[in-house]
């Protein structure tokens, strides 16, 4: 017996030991079972056949053998049948089973003393192996997150110069805007005196030149007056930007015919430029309250588009309609039209449709106001159009109910 015992310190040669042993007492099967740490049941040590269905059973059996030897009928493996199997406790919380045969406990007395030895020997040995494989997974873990420092570490520092670099030209960026700002100031309000000077000489001079018979001078006037109101346009149109961007956008409401301001504008565009058609249908004589000179700001606007943009076509339809609620003034031209991938950008500062820039003078601006004008009278403002068919701008207002009774 003392000979089998040699085989079982190292777990290559313990299947052949165990085997001899068993067949020593006309079993097929010796197997030890020590308790598993992590299960906290008891499984067959390193070595033995590790095949055991019917834990139900098992597990019973063997709890009972821990204490005293036992003997019973159980399946082992694929068995059909249940093989009869017998255990003897052997100390450590582990149990020595013969399987395939029931030698009665007197038989077993040579095996007996040695289990003990048996039992510690395979729990040491599971135990080195526990926390090899812990310190194994020890060692993992700490590479792993050793690793895993070393990438936080470095997006961390990424994250940090990117966020530097960001500031840096967000810092750069907000200085420029500004100064850009503070220059429109400056450059408005100080082209806008001298303007106005040379508006009022322009038109002295004309005053003076009506009466004589020098056509040619009142020509070269006209053409002065007319760039010199272009300027003064770009000048407010600039000042406005900037009111509205400091929400400094001054309104001065009162009740008024938008009717008669639709006719006196359209007259006002008329006289001026020659080369277009406007026909009104007016059909709305209601009572508005608003901005009359801003709303008319938004009508020439439209106006002067209309005529811009559509060289050649002489037709223009201004259109003032409206039911209980609103009213609505829309300017339809047949010009160049307007891109329907570009449309829903038209009211956007600094916007030109790309088409345009080259051939048309203009800056992008006069939209933008109208629609933060229309805005704050809290009514609508849209487009409609298609390319060399023809454009559609148009704005709501609403109606007070006082102004919609007639008062
Ligand atoms: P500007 O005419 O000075 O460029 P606006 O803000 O008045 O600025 O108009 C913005 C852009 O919308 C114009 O540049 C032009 O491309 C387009 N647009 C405006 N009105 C018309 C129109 N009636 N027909 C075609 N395009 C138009």
């Amino acid at each position: 017996m003392y000979g089998y015992l040699t085989g079982f310190h190292k777990s290559e040669a313990r299947l052949e030991a165990s085997r001899k042993i068993a067949q020593h007492f006309g079993a097929s099967e010796f197997i030890i079972f020590i308790p598993d740490p992590q299960l906290d049941i008891l499984l067959p040590g390193q070595g033995f056949p590790q095949t055991l269905n019917h834990g139900e059973d098992w597990q019973p059996f063997l709890k009972i053998c821990l204490r005293e030897y036992h003997s019973d009928f159980l399946f082992f493996e694929n068995n059909e049948v249940k093989t009869p199997v017998c255990g003897i406790p052997c100390g450590e919380d582990s149990v020595a089973v013969l399987i395939g045969g029931r030698p009665a406990e007197s038989v077993l007395t040579e095996l007996v003393p040695l289990l003990p030895l048996l039992g510690a020997l395979l729990k040491k040995e599971q135990e080195v192996l526990f926390s090899e494989s812990h310190a194994g997974i020890a060692v993992k873990a700490a590479y792993k997150s050793n690793l895993l420092a070393s990438t936080l570490d470095s997006a961390r520092q990424a994250l940090h110069r990117s966020l530097m670099r960001e500031e840096g030209g967000r810092k750069d960026v907000l200085e420029l805007m500004n100064r850009k700002d503070e220059f429109m100031d400056m450059a408005s309000h100080e082209l806008k005196t001298p303007m106005t000077t040379m508006k009022l000489y322009i038109q002295l001079i004309e005053e003076k030149l009506n009466g004589t018979a020098d056509k040619t001078l009142l020509k070269f006037i006209h053409k002065a007056e007319y760039q010199v109101d272009k300027l003064v346009t770009l000048v407010n149109d600039l000042l406005d930007i900037r009111k509205i961007q400091n929400g400094k956008l001054v309104f001065n409401f009162s009740w008024f015919s938008l009717s008669e301001l639709f006719e006196s504008a359209a007259d006002l565009v008329a006289s001026s430029k020659g080369s277009h058609r406007l026909n009104i249908l007016n059909k709305n004589d209601k009572q508005i309250y608003g901005d009359r000179l801003r709303l008319e700001q938004v009508l020439i606007n439209f106006i002067t588009n209309a005529i811009k943009y559509s060289p050649g076509k002489e037709n223009i339809v201004l259109e003032l309609s409206g039911d209980d609620h609103h009213m609505k003034l829309q300017v339809t031209d047949s010009g160049i039209g307007i891109p329907a991938e570009e449309l829903p950008f038209v009211f956007e500062r600094f916007f030109r449709v790309n088409e345009v820039v080259r051939e048309f003078q203009g800056m992008g601006l006069g939209l933008y106001i109208s629609a933060e004008i229309i805005r704050q009278h809290g009514g609508t403002i849209g487009a409609e159009s298609q390319v060399n068919i023809g454009s559609a701008f148009w704005f709501t207002l609403p109606l007070e109910p006082a102004a919609s009774s007639g008062s």
